[in-house]
């Protein structure tokens, strides 16, 4: 006999636990159900820990730059043991029972296992079956996967889990993949005491950001002797017992240790999604702007395909709890998802990027504001690397993306995401007041680079 409940949701990564937790709150009687650990990958190998990992390692870096801005030569220690431990701090501090427990305490009923779609409306998990008469909310989520390399599938290759989990800094790391995970990653180690070389097949670093994001961060990189390999296949990958090698077009590279960080694999397979006549063999599962999948089904997170991040998943999460409970709302918009790489710099960017805002024949206009150009980048000196980017549509005079980068440029943006978001008319932006000296004062300028483009100039 089934357990009868309002709601199942199966995977209770940042939205999901989200959405359990305030279903329940608003009276449903709420089962959540979780293959692993309660809050997903984020808050135990993703964004918590990394961003651990990317403090520590900015502490070591400034603490570099102070001989630097002396203008005497900067000493490395050995700070690898000492950011270990400021990344401990951040996991020991969150941990699954003490998440589970703030969950039932909401009154979500929790049951651990894989959970299964066997009927519409019906899910079976932990030896139970439970029929949801409101529906069920998938919030499954994404794996590390690895590309179909010459042996790499038999090598102890790390993925973000490991990673976040190194008790120390290897001597040497190679990092596959310049995508976001691969550059935080690469130069967390690196300013760690590793020696570390990213290999990348696309022919620049962060292939979804803007070209001048991509320069930047190779230049800052190979400034701070991180090596950049680009426009590289990888033909074989081989380890010894104790150290990887990695057969490229022009040559082997080796390294104590390989961050296979190439992408994710949503966790799709043997969910029963055929049983409410979804696609079993799906990329992505494909919702409405009421997170809807199917008759009873709602999906949020990374598995929709729409921005693998944390904030969307739980964006997402509030859209479809008010679906669930049959409140009005606005649809899910995706017009200005915020995206940050939390490098030195960071790159942070909202909207579109130049190419994307072409690719969809807008008009569009551009201009660069260099952060090192600015007065609070000649200020700040050491680590002032960054531009402002803005991305116009000329024929309605708002912007349709942008990108700080620099120094705290995810808070920037800030600022930029709600000018895209509420599409502010760049002349009302050019209104504004910008406190003097800040980072986001040269948006203005670059917001004058426009109006000058605007004038032909
Ligand atoms: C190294 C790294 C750094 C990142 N840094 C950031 C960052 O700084 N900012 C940011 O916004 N995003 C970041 N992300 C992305 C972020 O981690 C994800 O977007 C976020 O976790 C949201 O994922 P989700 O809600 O789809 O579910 P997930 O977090 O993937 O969780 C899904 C959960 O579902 C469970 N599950 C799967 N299948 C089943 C099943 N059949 N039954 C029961 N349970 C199941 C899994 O065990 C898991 O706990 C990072 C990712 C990585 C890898």
């Amino acid at each position: 006999m089934a357990d009868e409940v309002d709601v199942v949701v199966i995977g209770l990564g940042p939205g999901g636990e989200d959405a359990a937790g305030r279903l329940a709150e608003a009276g449903l009687s709420v089962v959540g159900v979780e293959s692993r650990l309660v809050g997903g990958e984020c808050p135990y190998y993703a964004c918590v820990p990394t961003k651990m990992m990317v403090r520590a390692a900015g502490l070591v870096a400034e603490a570099e730059r102070v001989p630097g801005m002396a203008g005497e030569a900067s000493v490395r220690p050995d700070w690898g043991p000492v950011a270990a431990r400021i990344r401990d701090e951040a996991t020991d501090s969150w941990d699954d029972k003490a998440a589970a427990d703030r969950l039932t305490g909401k009154g979500v009923r929790l049951v651990r296992g894989e959970g299964r779609i066997t009927a519409p409306r019906e899910v079976t998990a932990g030896g139970q079956v439970f029929h949801a008469r409101r529906g069920i909310v998938l919030n499954t989520g994404t794996s590390p996967t690895a590309p179909p390399v010459d042996g790499l599938a038999d090598t102890p290759y790390w993925t973000n889990r490991e990673a976040v989990q190194a008790p120390e800094a290897p001597e040497s790391l190679l990092v596959l993949g310049g995508g976001v995970v691969g550059v935080e990653m690469a130069q967390v180690f690196s300013r760690f005491g590793s020696r570390v070389t990213i290999v990348e097949a696309a022919d620049r670093l962060l292939i979804n950001d803007e070209p001048e994001s991509s320069a930047l961060l190779r230049e800052v990189f190979e400034r701070e002797g991180i090596g950049v390999r680009t426009g590289v296949n990888v033909s074989r990958v081989a380890h010894d017992g104790a150290e990887f090698t990695m057969r490229l077009g022009d040559g082997e590279l080796a390294a104590d240790r390989l961050l296979v960080a190439t992408g994710r694999r949503p966790n799709l397979k043997g969910l029963g999604l055929g049983a409410v006549g979804l696609d079993e063999n799906a990329r992505r599962i494909a919702v409405d702007g009421r997170m809807r999948a199917a008759d009873g089904v709602w999906a949020i997170g990374d598995i929709t395909g729409m921005g693998a991040f944390t904030h969307v998943s739980m964006y997402q999460a509030a859209v479809a709890v008010r679906d669930v409970l049959g409140e009005e709302g606005p649809p899910a918009a995706y017009r200005a998802v915020p995206r940050v790489t939390f490098t030195d710099p960071e790159i942070a960017s909202v909207g579109l990027t130049e190419a994307q805002a072409r690719d969809q024949n807008l008009p569009v206009r551009t201009a660069v504001a260099p952060i090192p150009e600015s007065t609070r980048g000649w200020i700040h000196k050491a680590g002032n690397d960054g531009f402002i980017k803005l991305v116009e549509d000329t024929e309605w005079g708002t912007l349709v993306g942008a990108t700080a980068a620099g120094p705290s440029g995810g808070e920037v943006l800030g600022f930029l995401a709600v000018a895209v978001h509420t599409e502010t008319p760049t002349a009302a932006l050019r209104e504004m007041i910008y406190a003097y000296p800040t980072f986001h004062r040269a948006v203005e300028s670059a917001l004058a680079g426009l109006a000058a483009r605007a004038r032909g100039e």
